[in-house]
């Protein structure tokens, strides 16, 4: 194994090299001085984090001080207004040090305890996903527990390195900032505040924890709903295959395997879609119905369906995702080379046939509408998905984001259904089209939408409407408005959606 030593300095040398280019650094002529009178600031630690951070702080009009074990190594990764020194030097004079060294190095820091005595260490640490299980207290929380002499403020974890070089524009601009002192906590968050953050107060230290734990995240408001739609998704596809391939091949005996790839998945995307839209709406007709039923809106709703709520969001901007696929997927149907040969195989039968004009009014109209129909509903529901965002969602006030929401939602899940019948046309009715007895796929995706819009139209019969009206303002059918208040926290969380 001769060539393991080469392997290995090959690779501490690629370790040395910095993840943030040089060049970005020093590209910024505004980051070669610092007035004398600027606030001083100090970061032990030389990696990828400390050098973004004396980056934007330069920027921003902070001197910089860093702290390395080994300065010479480091110096010239640096703005050159930063000052690069020993760790020992480096926490003399700031009052305010960033720790941007990983967990297990802090104790290496100890040596520094008498200099550090009063001062402030923001701790930006993150945990790995096994470390946050394994340790019950959060790093920021052992730092202070190593250095009680100091003021311990966790901050600007949830800040990639990245997004401190490039600057808050272009990134997430909230920093959320937890201490069990008050003023150190104002510091830091005017610091973050100059440097073109926005500082969110998180209380105490001990929330430390769950700041840490927020990088770990993986969307989870999106989790349910992804796994809801996979699951339809294996759930249709499988039955088309069953419909489209599996019956020709078993009792035709035609072999129909290449449908695989894209008819059957753009049979499959569509009842998706039209499937999670009417899930939309499903829980509020749910929720609508529990207290139409209950006679007041002040008892809470099961917990299944306060979290179906929650995730109404995610669930139909799945669905556009379908929808937009399918229209994809559709555009593509022409390009495939077996739509080519069944059309050059039909135009021979008819040849054959001594067919010369082949013409189905009925198909034809069918087809027109049925597409039209498909275009107008993906259209409304691009309009849903873009006031999602929380740039447009915020530039509406409440009575628009829920016309937006509910009546064009609602109006979208309509033509969608409408899409649906006509391309179905008659066909339920046909009993070809029952292959191995299994209905055609549209029919069993119009029964959740359909029993929702039946819901929705009886609500707007004025006696059932007007009772609702009534009881979301406070009335209650046995008189008396009891308010049913949570008995601990958990359960205050759990407020209604509707
Ligand atoms: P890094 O590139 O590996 O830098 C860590 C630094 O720690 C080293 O450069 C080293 O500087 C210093 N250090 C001090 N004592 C040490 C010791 N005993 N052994 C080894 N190193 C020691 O890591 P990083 O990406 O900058 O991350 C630093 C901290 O910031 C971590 O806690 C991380 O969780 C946090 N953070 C990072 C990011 C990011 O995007 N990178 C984002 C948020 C939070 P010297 O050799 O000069 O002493």
């Amino acid at each position: 194994m001769s060539h393991q030593p080469a392997v290995a300095t090959k690779m501490s040398r690629e370790m040395d090299k910095p993840l943030i280019s040089l060049h970005l650094v020093d590209s910024d002529t505004s980051l070669a001085k610092v007035p004398d009178e600027a606030p001083k600031v100090g970061i032990l630690g030389s990696g990828d984090f400390a050098r973004s951070l004396a980056t934007r702080l330069v920027s921003s009009g902070f001197k910089v001080v860093v702290g390395s074990r080994n300065p010479k190594r480091t110096a010239g990764l640096f703005p050159s207004a930063a000052q690069v020194t020993f760790q020992e030097e480096a926490v003399n004079s700031p009052e305010i040090i960033f720790v941007a060294v990983f967990r297990e190095h802090y104790s290496s820091l100890c040596s520094l305890s008498d200099q550090l005595t009063g001062k402030i260490l923001v701790d930006v640490s993150n945990p790995t996903e096994q470390e946050h299980l394994q340790h019950r207290e959060s790093n920021a929380e052992y730092l202070a527990s190593l250095f009680p002499t100091c003021t311990v403020v966790k901050a600007f974890n949830v800040i990639s390195a990245w997004t401190l070089q490039a600057g808050p524009r272009d990134g997430n601009r909230q920093v959320p900032i937890c201490s069990d002192q008050p003023e150190a906590k104002r510091a830091v968050s005017e610091m973050a505040i100059a440097m073109g953050f926005m500082p969110v107060d998180m209380g105490s230290l001990a929330s430390a924890r769950e700041m840490e734990a927020m990088p770990l995240r993986l969307l989870p408001a999106w989790k349910v709903p992804t796994l809801l739609a996979l699951g339809l998704f294996i759930c249709f596809y499988a039955y088309n295959f069953v419909r489209d391939v599996l019956q020709p091949y078993v009792q035709e005996s035609k072999n129909k395997f290449f449908k695989l790839p894209v008819s059957v998945v753009n049979t499959t995307l569509p009842c998706v879609a039209y499937v999670l839209l009417s899930l939309v709406y499903l829980p509020g007709v749910l929720a609508a119905t529990l207290q139409l039923r209950r006679g007041t809106k002040y008892h809470r709703f099961p917990d299944w369906l306060d979290h179906w709520l929650q995730h109404r969001k995610q669930i139909g901007l799945l669905s556009f995702f379908c929808a937009a696929l399918h229209a994809l997927y559709s555009f593509c149907l022409p390009l495939r080379r077996s739509h080519r040969y069944d059309l050059v195989n039909l135009a021979v039968k008819q040849v054959l046939a001594n067919k010369s004009h082949l013409w189905v009014e009925e198909e034809v109209w069918r087809m027109e509408i049925y597409l039209s129909l498909g275009v107008l509903a993906l259209g409304t529901l691009s309009l849903l998905a873009v006031t999602s965002l929380p740039s447009i969602a915020n530039s509406l006030n409440w009575r628009e984001f829920s016309f937006v929401q509910s009546s064009l939602g609602f109006v979208a899940l309509v033509l969608s259904t409408l899409h649906t019948l006509t391309y179905g046309w008659t066909r339920a009715f046909e009993e070809s089209r029952y292959k191995f007895y299994l209905p055609p796929t549209f029919t069993l995706t119009l029964l959740v939408p359909c029993v929702v819009i039946l819901a929705k139209a009886l609500f707007l019969l004025p006696c059932i409407s007007r009772r609702l009206a009534r009881i979301r303002r406070g009335w209650e059918r046995d008189g008396a408005i009891k308010f049913m208040l949570p008995t601990d926290n958990a359960l205050a969380e759990k407020t209604s959606h509707v």
